[in-house]
């Protein structure tokens, strides 16, 4: 393989520019470090930039973080890292208070106090949200100006990392090429610590609420580095995403709209789950009832004011629907990933150098649901933690051999739907070992990671083990490629 036209040195790369990515690049950067920020695609093929509801944070005075922690957990069930959920939920007010400070506005209330909304799993009032539902696209505006203008964060923008760079253990950066000519002219870039802020996987099942590139790229990118993943089989499906296959199908209609009083309804008209449970309960509702051909399920937006989500009003009306006259069909789609490169409370992989941040993390803060809000929170206060732990990392030697670029992280089109069919909101000892059978690694590996959980808790659901196994409760999968599914307690 020919020597990269261009070797970057900086003493943290991030990879990918999502909220994560571009906060962990700020933080280093305002600790004097110099950063390169590895950015494959536009803005707005971020999840970030999709988000809608807003970040937890317990901000009322009639709230605490040990509230925010208690639903925190209860959501998780049983699976949640204590002290990762602690640090998510006493650190989620500064970063948001730092936030501000770096110019994001959220919304006020008349009285001019921040407005709080209401989600699923919430006990109280405690997301913070700017613009209505444009929340992610007002962060990442913002982040991204502020690292543009950065002087010492170097934006390599277009460029995908193609490989981590390990030496005698150690990561000391990665290889990148032109995003549009893989065969491109490639950039090294060498750093004492290498951030993966590349975003879920959630769009490796058919349906999904997420952007196209959301398929665990980074995870491809670490496991072929070496590093270690963990709770793969835990993947949330949102209860709420528009049916409308020629058209927006798995547009996220944000769980926000029913905190405001939307209601669910089926074929029949009936109202048939508490709209504003945790989302694994919601979801499975639903698709029970799709099976048991109690379908079309839709969200029922009358009555209440849709001023608050203008985003999400428009999107529906251009795709043909009218939410003020008749309910908009819904489904469940894959959502969110927990599981993603296992990491300690830092960020820090099992690689020394390689670090993971944001949803391609796994630092077991979500157990096995996520929390509504939680993860935009997961970024920030994860980010900080993660570019701190980043410039603690000593400088690199010069690696001698190029690394291996590992196989494409691009899932066919079948993996896509074994993945839908075969490890979707309901899965089966026989239909998991098919699917452990597919050649794309990350299917396999979600395979057994499912297998090895011979349980149902929180959004992964075994009809052959319909029951909650107290014994596995702490206990996370772990794999690093061939090596069997190790189950992991983690304090
Ligand atoms: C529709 C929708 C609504 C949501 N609403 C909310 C919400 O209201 N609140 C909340 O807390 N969470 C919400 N979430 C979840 C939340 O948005 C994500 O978990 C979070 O934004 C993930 O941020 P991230 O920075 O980890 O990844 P992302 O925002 O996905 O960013 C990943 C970046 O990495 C880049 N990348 C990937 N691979 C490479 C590579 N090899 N080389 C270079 N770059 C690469 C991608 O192009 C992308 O820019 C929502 C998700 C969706 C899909």
């Amino acid at each position: 393989m020919a020597p990269p036209a261009r070797t970057v040195r900086v003493d943290v790369a991030v990879v990918g520019a999502g909220a994560a990515g571009l906060y962990a690049a700020l933080w280093a950067a305002r600790q004097g470090a110099r950063v390169a920020l590895v950015s494959r695609s536009p803005l707005a093929e971020s999840a970030s930039y999709w988000a809608q509801g807003g970040i937890a944070a317990a901000l009322d005075p009639g709230d605490s973080p040990d509230r925010h922690l208690a639903d925190t957990l209860s959501a998780g069930r049983g699976l949640s890292r204590p002290s990762a959920a602690e640090a998510l939920c006493a650190e989620s007010p500064p970063r948001v208070l730092d936030l501000e400070g770096l110019g994001v506005s959220f919304d006020r209330a008349a009285d001019g106090s921040r407005a709080l909304g209401l989600e699923g799993g919430h006990s109280h009032r405690r997301v913070v949200h700017a613009g209505g539902s444009a929340t992610g696209r007002r962060i990442t505006r913002e982040l991204s100006a502020l690292c543009a203008t950065e002087a010492r964060v170097e934006v390599l923008e277009g460029l995908t990392a193609s490989a981590m760079w390990v030496s005698e253990g150690r990561c000391a950066g990665l290889l990148a090429h032109p995003t549009r000519r893989p065969d491109g002219p490639r950039v090294a870039v060498l750093s004492r610590g290498t951030v993966l802020a590349t975003g879920g996987a959630a769009a490796l099942w058919e349906r999904t609420t997420n952007p196209r590139g959301a398929i665990g790229a980074g995870l491809t990118l670490a496991l072929a580095a070496g590093a270690a993943l963990a709770d793969l089989e835990l993947v949330q499906f949102h209860p709420t995403a528009l049916v409308d296959p020629d058209g927006a199908d798995g547009f996220l209609v944000s769980e926000a709209v029913r905190g405001e009083g939307a209601v669910l309804r089926d074929g029949g008209g009936e109202r048939f789950v508490d709209e504003l449970a945790p989302r694994d309960h919601v979801a499975g509702a639903i698709h029970r009832r799709l099976e048991e051909g109690g379908g079309p399920v839709s969200l029922d937006m009358r009555g209440m004011d849709l001023g608050h989500f203008p985003n999400i009003v428009a999107t529906l009306r251009r795709a043909g629907f009218e939410p003020a006259r008749a309910p908009v069909p819904v489904a469940p789609a894959a959502h969110y990933t927990m599981g993603g490169v296992a990491t300690d409370g830092d960020g820090r992989s099992s690689v020394p150098g390689l670090l993971a941040v944001g949803e391609c993390a796994c630092t077991g803060v979500h157990g096995a649901n996520r929390l509504a809000s939680n993860s935009l929170a997961e970024c920030f206060v994860f980010g900080r933690r993660s570019a701190e732990a980043a410039l603690e990392e000593p400088v690199p030697g010069h690696p001698l051999e190029l690394p291996e670029v590992p196989p494409s992280p691009v899932p066919p089109r079948a993996t896509r739907s074994a993945l839908w069919r075969l490890a979707g909101l309901e899965r089966h000892e026989d239909g998991l070992a098919e699917l452990a059978g597919d050649p794309f690694a990350l299917a396999w590996m979600i395979a057994r990671a499912a297998l090895a959980r011979k349980e149902s808790r929180g959004a992964h659901r075994r009809t052959d083990h319909p029951a909650t196994d107290p014994a596995l409760d702490h206990l996370h999968a772990v794999a690093d490629g061939e090596a069997a599914t190790r189950l992991e307690r983690w304090e």
